[in-house]
């Protein structure tokens, strides 16, 4: 079998140069049950999150006197991948609400709401490398768009391998057939990158590798940070006009 080329002549297959992200549409509020909502696309990722609460815990029993919980479900729609995905929670999608929840966790001021829960979903319509970053963005605005008391926003990106070269924000075909893929999420308060609240990799990197991808993921962050916040000012300009 030949061997698939990922990268030519410096750009990689749908054109991109190393250090360039997918193509980000960002909609705010687009639910109207949902106290905040968010629909995103990065690349050929679509996917809708939606927040509720603070609200009363049920079941009961799960309430923290000292603090609100936090909830969080990644799913993917059964017609969101190639071949039809068995709809409901698998191993997978159960490991990344977890880690995605304790990323969101960091920055949500619970403390401010005992006895109450702040539920986040996050349904994956298409998937195409990279969704866990894309629901942890359009979640995060849409807990901004809910309300809820904050200490920053999280950010998300992956870089990868990919013929040997560190790529930002790899699609399907580099995550697939790449030698290496690395997740982030930031917390970015006051406009800096504050702390990483997620961090996954499987391949394999060189120190100098990983060094070098850290570096990429904290500028790939940063150009999702403004386009979040401009998609959530935009949101705010508009229903001042309308009033
Ligand atoms: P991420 O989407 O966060 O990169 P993975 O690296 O696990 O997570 O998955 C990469 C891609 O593989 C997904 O975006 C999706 O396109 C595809 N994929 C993941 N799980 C499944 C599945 N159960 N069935 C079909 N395709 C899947």
């Amino acid at each position: 079998m030949e061997e698939l080329k990922l990268i030519m002549d410096g750009k990689r297959l749908d054109g991109r140069g190393f250090d360039e992200l997918r193509p980000i549409k960002i909609e705010v509020g687009v639910l109207k049950r949902a106290d905040g909502s968010c629909y995103l696309e990065m690349g050929r990722n679509k996917v809708m999150a939606a927040v509720y609460g603070p609200r009363e815990v049920h079941p009961k029993h799960l309430a923290d006197p000292s603090k609100a919980i936090v909830r969080y479900r990644y799913n993917m729609a059964p017609f969101s991948v190639e071949e039809r995905k068995r709809p409901g929670p698998d191993r997978r999608s159960v490991e990344i609400s977890k880690v995605s929840r304790e990323a969101l966790e960091t920055i949500i001021m619970t403390e401010m709401f005992p006895r109450s829960a702040v539920d986040i979903f996050v349904e994956i319509l298409q998937a195409d490398a990279g969704s866990r970053t894309a629901c942890l963005n359009a979640a995060s605005v849409a807990l901004v768009d809910a309300g809820i008391p904050m200490k920053g926003i999280v950010t998300s990106v992956a870089v990868a391998k990919v013929d040997g070269q560190i790529v930002l924000d790899p699609m399907k075909e580099e995550d697939n057939y790449g030698e290496a893929d690395m997740p982030f999420a930031f917390v970015i308060r006051n406009g800096k990158i504050e702390s990483i609240a997620l961090l996954q990799m499987d391949g394999n990197m060189t120190r100098d590798e990983v060094k070098q991808g850290l570096e990429l993921a904290k500028k790939g962050a940063m150009e999702i940070y403004q386009l979040q916040r401009e998609a959530i000012m935009k949101k705010y300009r508009t229903e001042e006009e309308e009033e």
